[in-house]
């Protein structure tokens, strides 16, 4: 399989972008605030509330970075004229981390401080191992400004994970566990799929020790169901637009409470092929899932 996930994942850049647009469809919600809208509109008559995110990541110049700021800003205004249950998730590097952190505090701030007065949530989203520190750094700088409308988000994978947790229990923190979508090096990351299961398990368990609110994203029948076990008070389940939707529905008959992540924005395409290279598993969940569709199952959503 991991030969077949690369393969495919080597042959993407070369397909045409209507194939790409075509399998990355039921991952994004569409270019516009609009199709953002309707489809947090849709979830939430579902039952289902939303995070929304404005693709893009590492941009080059500041202004860019200012740009999803504003993005970001026209998105929260939507939820609220809207009346929408939706919040949203954002990544550091589309805020300017990568051209340093000062530029990125000051934006992802500025975002902070208008959800605030629109009474909404900003996640910062976790990116690979190369920006954990400053990341972890951004959300304590922001909690010490008495922002408490934001919340963080760790990786099962990474070893630190569990130490993360302790070092940020006397801020309480918001956080959204997941098993983290960048391949990382064996010597910071679990790179066993039990191993990570495990982790995610341990770090959840110790999340509902001290965090004031706990994420459960994931799509793994294993990590729900122990979600499930562990999680008694402040938590909700999380997951991303298309994947898995049976489960969710699960999820949703039984009285639990369901997130999903909304992606949208014209850097669909950028954002698809750089997931799916990231991590060519997800090419080969694509593949699967894409193919089970084409032959009208739909055993993997
Ligand atoms: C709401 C949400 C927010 C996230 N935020 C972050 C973040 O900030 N940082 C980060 O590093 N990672 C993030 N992730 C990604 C996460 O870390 C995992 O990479 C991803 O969720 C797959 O892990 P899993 O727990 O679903 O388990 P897996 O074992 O990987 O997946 C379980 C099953 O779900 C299905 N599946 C999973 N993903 C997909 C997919 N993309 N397409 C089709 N089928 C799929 C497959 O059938 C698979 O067998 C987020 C995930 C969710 C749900």
């Amino acid at each position: 399989m991991a030969l077949l996930d690369r393969t495919i994942v080597r042959f993407l850049p070369a397909m045409p972008r209507q194939v790409v647009r075509r399998i990355a469809d039921r991952y994004i919600a569409g270019e516009e605030l609009e199709d953002a809208v309707a489809a947090v509109t849709w979830l939430n008559a579902d039952g289902r509330s939303a995070t929304i995110d404005v693709l893009g990541e590492e941009v080059e110049r500041p202004f860019e970075a200012r740009e999803i700021v504003e993005a970001y800003d026209r998105a929260l205004g939507a939820i609220e004229e809207h009346e929408l249950d939706a919040n949203v998730s954002i990544k550091p590097t589309a805020f300017g981390l990568k051209l340093g952190y000062k530029l990125c505090r000051r934006n992802v701030e500025t975002l902070v401080r208008a959800a605030a007065e629109r009474d909404n949530f900003v996640r910062i989203d976790m990116e690979d191992s190369s920006t954990t520190d400053d990341t972890l750094r951004l959300y304590r700088e922001l909690r010490g400004a008495g922002l408490d409308n934001v919340g963080i988000v760790l990786q099962a994978r990474l070893r630190r994970t569990l130490d993360d947790i302790a070092a940020l229990a006397d801020l309480r923190p918001n956080v959204r566990i997941c098993k983290g979508i960048y391949v990382e090096r064996w010597r910071i990351a679990h790179t066993d799929f039990d191993e990570i299961r495990g982790s995610f398990v341990r770090c959840l368990e110790a999340l509902c020790e001290t965090a004031s609110f706990v994420g459960i994203a994931t799509h793994d029948e294993f990590l729900v169901a122990e979600g499930r076990r562990i999680a008694t008070e402040r938590y909700e389940f999380q997951m991303l637009l298309g994947v898995r939707e049976s489960l969710g529905d699960e999820l949703v008959r039984a009285g639990e409470r369901l997130r999903i992540y909304v992606p949208f924005g014209r850097r669909w395409y950028e954002y698809s092929l750089r997931r799916l290279q990231e991590n060519p598993r997800i090419a080969g969940y694509v593949a699967a899932d894409t193919v089970g569709r084409m032959l009208g199952r739909n055993g993997s959503r």
